[in-house]
Parts: C-alpha cells; structure tokens; sequence
C-alpha cells in the first residue's frame, strides 16, 4: 500500500482519471483513491451518464493517449435539431461554428477506456477505497481512506485533488468555501432502450406538455429523457406510458419504436458554482467543484477542462518549479465555468415548459426569437461545440 505520493487524487471520474493519466505520462507520482469498484465504474446503470463531448473534449482525449476507443466506436455528429410545433429546425454546426461540432460517445466507456490505459502504464488505482478524511491542507496533506475490509489507512501528498463528484466528501473539509447554487423546477425520466434512435442526430424537443430528448449511444441503442418534475416518482412511469409520451412530445416529427428498457432513472437539475476552486495544495476539478443541469451538455466537458488546467500549473510546478499557475487555478478555470453555467442555464430556460404561465409565455418568445435569428442559432452552435468557451484548452494541450 503507498503511504506516499507527489498528487493524490480522490474518485476515478472523467476529471481525476484524465489529470492522472497526464501526471503520470510526465513522470509525476500520483495515486488515485476510488469508493467504488472497477466493476461498478465500467458497468453500472447508474454510471451511463453523459454521451455527449465537445469537439474539444474529443482532441483533448486523443491528444492525451485516451481516444483509441471514443474513434473506433464514438460517432461525430455536425448538428442538432431542435423540434417545435411540429418542425423540425436543424442547427448545422461547422457552418455557425466555424467547422466545430460534436462527438457521440458514453461516459461510462470513456471511463473504461482510461481506466484501462492508467493500469497499462503502471498507474496505480485503489478502488473500493473511500475517502473518508482530509488534514493538514496547507502544510503536508494527507488523506485518510477506508479500506474494503473496513481499515483506515492514510497516505500523504504533496498535493491533494478532489476529483469525486457533485457529493464531493472532500470539498466538505475545505474551511470558507462558497457554494453559489440555484435550483431548476425540473427533473428528467431518462432511459437507456435497445431500439433505433429517433434520428441519426439528437432532437431537443420543446413541447407544451413538457421538453424532451431524443439521443443515442448506437445505431441500435437510444438514450431518451422526458421533462418531469423534481418529486416524480419513476415507478409512476411503466414502459408504455414512456414510449406514449415521448412520441406525443415528438410532434410527429419522427418516432420512437418501444425497445427493451435496459435502464430508467431520475435526474432532479440543479447548480453550484464552489469559489474558491482551491485551498491551501488541496484542488477541486469537474463536478465536486461545479455542477449544471444536463440540458446543454456540458458537465463533463468542463471536467476535462479543469483537469487540463490543473495539469498544467502542476507540471509547471514540477517541471519549471513555478508556482503561479497553482495560484492562479481558481482564477483560471472559473471563466470557462461560468461560460458553461451560463449556457446550460440558457438552455435549459429555452427548452423546459415552464410551470409559471408568465415564464412560459417569455420561453415561447424566446424560442421564436431563436429559430428564426441566424446570430442566436450561432450562439448556440458556438457554446454547444465548445469553441467559445473550453475550446482554448486543446490549443495549449497541443
Ligand atoms: C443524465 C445525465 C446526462 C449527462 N449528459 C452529459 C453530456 O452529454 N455531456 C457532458 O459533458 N456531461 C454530461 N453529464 C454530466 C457528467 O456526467 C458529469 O459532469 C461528469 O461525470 C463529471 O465527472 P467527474 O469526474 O467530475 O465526476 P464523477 O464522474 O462523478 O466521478 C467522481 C468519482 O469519485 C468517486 N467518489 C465519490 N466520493 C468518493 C470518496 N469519498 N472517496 C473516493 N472516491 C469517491 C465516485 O465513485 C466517482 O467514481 C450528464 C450527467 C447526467 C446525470
């Protein structure tokens, strides 16, 4: 068991594996402390997560060593199509973001992939060890585990990285941090069904009885979401009654075929900013720092960009012996954070039938205003692909 390393990173998400695989590419010691089992990680419904990457997000994984799997078996889409009143309105990406667009590829298979490739290379991972303490962050930090047999043990780090979640454990031994946080009026039934997509490009469609979205993870595998609200009950939702109303908020723009259900599960929206992002050598990276309501795709999109801006104000530590670019990290990152928490707000207000007659009356107006001005269509394209906000992180990767 190690009882020392240079960065100890806390959670095998996509944020604490990629700045681990970076680290240890550049000679940097590093540990990373996983609650869960590998299993769990690479299989679990409850992992399926996010399936959408910006086209950053991809060239930053293939720059690394991280996209063997994301090219052979992810897909590239150049738009979306937003559905309303039933029209189907596409938003072309390269052609209102400068040739930027998407990638298509599961979370949870990028989290394998990179699981895979850290052990391959002599990483060290200690799954099923709980974080369950965090001292001495200013000085020789050290973090106390559990271990599955239910001893505790303790490693110290020059530097120590919360990289576990929007329930982040280690962000609560931070002293004076703030979490700025809102919450949304709405929730998503989302499924996982073996059946063809709806279309061969995700459809966001806004619809009075409430939003929903038609994505996918194959051609033979469809990943759906209806609007419900926060204290839906899951079990009120049998197969039928799903397949009846996503067709309904569909339009008759396309249709769903009933598919086995390989999961269901409920997702209430919410957002927190936490500032600073940092304390003392202790470091907070992807959703123990941020979270946003899924509708604009960006959460994990923005985990890889702090882990990339981590990165490297480490590697200038170690490499350079600089220290500013530590200093700087909350700084650095809130920029693009914000950018995304204001985007997936934007979107969400856009797209989500709102239960205020007031506010749904703006939203509509809202809408009209986007589906017909060129300039908001490239404001969506630019925020969705990335190129306007984590963009900038592939340029210094290269
Ligand atoms: C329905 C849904 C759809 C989404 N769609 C998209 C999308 O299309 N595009 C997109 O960019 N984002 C999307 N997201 C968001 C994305 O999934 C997250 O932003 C992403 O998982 C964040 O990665 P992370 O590494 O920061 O955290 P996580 O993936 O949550 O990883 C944290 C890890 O830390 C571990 N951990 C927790 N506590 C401890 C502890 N005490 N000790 C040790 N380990 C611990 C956890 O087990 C976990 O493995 C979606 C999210 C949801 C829920």
């Amino acid at each position: 068991m190690p009882t020392r390393t240079d960065v100890a990173i806390v959670g095998a998400g996509p944020a604490g594996l990629l700045l681990a695989h970076l680290l240890q590419r550049e000679g940097i010691g590093v540990v990373v402390l996983e609650a869960k089992s590998r299993e769990y990680l690479e299989t679990s419904p409850h992992r399926i997560r996010a399936g959408v990457m910006e086209w950053g997000t991809r060239e930053i994984l293939v720059q690394a060593g991280l996209g063997e799997g994301l090219l052979q078996n992810g897909y590239e889409h150049q738009g979306i199509y937003l559905a309303h009143a039933g029209e189907l309105h596409r938003i072309d990406f390269p052609s209102l973001a400068e040739g930027w667009r998407i990638w298509v590829y599961g979370q949870q298979y990028q989290v394998r992939d990179m699981i895979a490739r850290f052990l391959e290379e002599g990483g060290e991972i200690l799954f099923e060890h709980e974080v369950v303490g965090l001292a001495d962050l200013t000085t020789a930090p050290k973090v106390r585990y559990r271990t599955p047999e239910g001893q505790e043990g303790e490693l110290e780090a020059m530097f120590v990285v919360g990289a576990d979640g929007s329930h982040s454990r280690a962000r609560s031994f931070v002293p004076g941090l703030l979490l700025k946080q809102t919450t949304y009026p709405f929730a998503w039934l989302g499924i996982l069904a073996e059946t063809a997509p709806a279309a061969e490009e995700l459809i966001y469609a806004s619809h009075e009885r409430g939003f929903a979205l038609f994505s996918m993870r194959s051609p033979n595998l469809a990943r759906n979401y209806l609007q419900v609200s926060p204290e839906e009950n899951p079990d009120d939702w049998p197969e039928e009654r799903i397949w009846e109303e996503l067709n309904l908020r569909l339009g008759g723009v396309a249709r769903v075929e009933p598919g086995p259900l390989l999961e269901k599960s409920l997702t209430p929206h919410r957002a927190f900013v936490a500032e600073p992002m940092q304390y003392g050598r202790f470091f907070l990276v992807g959703d123990a720092a941020h979270v946003v309501p899924p509708t604009g795709a960006k959460g994990m999109n923005l985990a890889v960009a702090d882990a990339v801006a981590l990165f490297q104000a480490l590697w200038a530590f170690y490499k350079k012996g600089e220290e500013e670019g530590l200093r700087r990290y909350t700084q650095t990152c809130l920029d693009h954070v914000w950018q995304g928490e204001f985007f997936s707000y934007w979107m969400t207000h856009l797209l989500h039938a709102q239960p205020d007659p007031f506010q749904e009356g703006l939203r509509r107006a809202h809408l009209a205003q986007v589906l017909s001005s060129e300039a908001l269509k490239r404001f969506l394209a630019e925020n969705y692909t990335g190129r306007r906000t984590t963009g900038r992180w592939v340029r210094s990767l290269a």
